[in-house]
């Protein structure tokens, strides 16, 4: 048991359930009454929808040229309520990827709001910020400024009008297999009481959706390719390690022209990460704090952090008289190049996007690895559908075609970039430094790391600090209301505690999640689970999340 005692060392790991495997990967195959498609994209994010719209045209071109494919049925579900509805992003987007995926579109069809047309990097202290010059990972000539939300609603219309389906409202709980077979999904039940019975009139039972490939494109932490991974003994060099992104979309009277970025406070030294402020707009700005998950502090805690920054002098003047519009918060994998998993396809199944960590930190890119990573497993799954073999060997093709692409070139290049602040924010500074001006040529050996649960963290006693709310701060329970969240009060929890979890580990849980879902009220740890916008930090350092309802969670428009 954690006594309270200050600088009380806490190991995350000791207090986090095993991953349910068994009850994601579901060995008894499809009901009978199943719904049939042949391809089957898990999640509408850049990933799976760039996927089924590549897959699409190349079908569309094949029988046009009378290639002899056929009707293929194409489905993409979504766990949100509506597209984009769970999506959050910086962003400034790199814009390779659209171009390659819609050859016939102008810059001015694209879905972004406006080119990056000038950017700058500070290092803040709590009253003072000192322009430092630009990382060349983080130049963003060339780029774009987006919300990735619209993004995404974008191209869910593209891809209807390709004929794809597109099940908003439709998470999927577990993966359908067939001795090593992947053979298709099955979503989650909704209309369930608090007790986790059915209720009369609102209750849908799960349905399997069969498919001859499933292509997992869940983005962040995904528990279905944690099953699939684990299921099928795949590894990868490096554990993968996540950051937390929390983000706020402002109107304000004082607009930002340029993107900037800034290091250093509110951070602690031993906490890696910085913050972003984009221009979307003449009067709208996104604002938000990335951290990563290793912080050593148990009590740390990255929206009261943001909060807390948003007072600096540089930021606060922008956000006087504004108006806070929308509020969020989601992981990003950190890994990078070392935590790809060295096998990211089976017999009938491809996983792309964030699920399997395509996210470069130096720059803060993921949104075209991921597009490009789905149009990689489209065209293996077309090969693979054409030749009539989607077995393991049938789609080999997907992984090869990753490992020589730009995606685990530019991967590499930063490969240790991230992992050298593990060891300390000055030193890992320095080497990162020389790391990106020779592209990985220096210090280029593995840097070996493990996951964030396993990172010893150090409780301080600070129990009854008073949270300062003055200015553009906003409370937890405020910032829930701005995601937009759409749960149900009496939905079933969807979060799995591990057992002991006494006063200091409650504490801990408090500060981790963004969305105030726990609550030490001095007796116990209270869990208002419907207050979960699915970050999945619950998932990394805590109680599991498991999917749950379709169309619980933010609503998020347009972050
Ligand atoms: C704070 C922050 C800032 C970022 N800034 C930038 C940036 O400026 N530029 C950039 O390029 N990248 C940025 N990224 C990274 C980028 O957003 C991701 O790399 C990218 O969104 C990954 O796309 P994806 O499709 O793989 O995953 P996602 O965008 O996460 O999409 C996955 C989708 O799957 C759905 N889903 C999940 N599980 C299920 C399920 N079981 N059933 C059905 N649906 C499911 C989710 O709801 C979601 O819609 C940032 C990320 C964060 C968090
Ligand atoms: S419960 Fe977990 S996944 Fe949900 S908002 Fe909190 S930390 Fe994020």
């Amino acid at each position: 048991m954690t006594n309270f005692d200050s600088h009380e060392q806490l190991n995350p790991a000791e207090f986090q359930k095993g991953l349910p495997t068994d009850t994601l990967i579901l060995r008894e195959g499809p009901q009978s009454d199943d719904t049939p498609l042949d391809v089957v994209f898990v999640g509408a994010g850049p990933a799976g929808l760039a996927g089924a719209i590549e897959l699409a045209r190349l079908i569309k071109q094949d029988n046009m040229e009378g290639g002899g494919i056929g009707q293929i049925e194409i489905g993409v579900l979504e766990k949100a309520g509506e597209l984009g509805g769970h999506s959050l992003s910086g962003a400034v987007i790199n814009p390779k990827c659209f171009f390659d995926l819609f050859p016939d579109l102008e810059l001015g069809d694209m879905p972004f709001r406006a080119p990056v047309t000038g950017e700058s990097f500070h290092f803040l202290t709590e009253n003072r910020s000192v322009r430092i010059p630009l990382p060349p990972t983080m130049d963003n000539r060339g780029n774009y400024v987006a919300s990735i939300c619209e993004v995404v609603r974008w191209m869910g219309e593209k891809a209807e009008q390709l004929g794809i389906s597109i099940f908003p409202g439709f998470p999927a709980d577990g993966l359908l297999v067939q001795d090593q077979k992947v053979v298709g999904v099955r979503t989650t039940p909704s209309g369930l009481g608090s007790d986790g019975m059915p209720v009369e009139g609102s209750h849908v039972p799960p349905m399997d959706i069969t498919a001859k490939v499933t292509v997992l494109a869940e983005g962040t932490r995904g528990p279905l390719t944690q099953a699939f991974l684990d299921w099928q003994n795949i590894t990868s060099p490096n554990p993968q390690i996540y950051a937390l992104g929390v983000k706020e979309l402002w109107e304000v009277k004082t607009p930002i022209k340029r993107v900037v970025h800034t290091m250093g406070w509110p951070l602690p030294r031993d906490a890696f990460g910085g913050s972003f402020i984009y221009p979307m707009d003449d009067n709208i700005i996104a604002l938000g704090l990335v951290v990563g998950l290793d912080y050593k502090n148990a009590t740390f805690d990255v929206h009261e952090a943001l909060q807390r920054m948003k007072m600096h002098p540089i930021i606060e003047p922008h956000l006087r008289k504004g108006e806070l519009l929308e509020w969020g918060a989601k992981t990003i994998p950190e890994g990078g190049y070392y935590s790809i998993p060295d096998r990211l396809h089976g017999e009938g199944v491809c996983l792309v996007g964030d699920a399997v960590g395509f996210v470069d930190v130096p720059s803060l890119k993921g949104i075209h690895y991921a597009m490009y990573s789905g149009i990689l497993a489209a065209r293996s799954i077309f090969q693979g559908l054409k030749a009539g073999d989607v077995s393991r060997e049938g789609l080999a093709s997907y992984t090869k075609a990753i490992q020589s692409s730009f995606i685990m070139k530019d991967l590499k290049e930063t490969r240790n970039v991230r992992l050298a602040f593990k060891n300390g924010f000055w030193s890992g500074g320095l080497k990162a430094g020389l790391m990106s001006l020779t592209k990985g040529r220096l210090l280029g050996e593995k840097i070996s790391v493990v996951e964030d649960a396993a990172e010893q963290k150090w409780l301080a006693d600070d129990e009854g600090v008073e949270k300062d709310l003055s200015g553009p701060k906003v409370t937890k329970v405020d910032a829930v209301y701005r995601s937009g969240n759409q749960t149900r009060d009496d939905i079933p929890s969807h979060l799995l505690l591990g057992d002991d979890i006494d006063a200091g580990v409650s504490r801990f849980y408090e500060a981790m999640c963004p969305a105030g879902v726990y609550e030490w009220d001095g007796q116990g740890l209270r869990v208002n689970a419907p207050n979960c916008v699915d970050c999945k930090a619950t998932d990394i350092l805590g109680p599991r999340w498991q999917v749950r309802e379709g169309g619980s969670g933010p609503s998020y428009r347009r972050m």
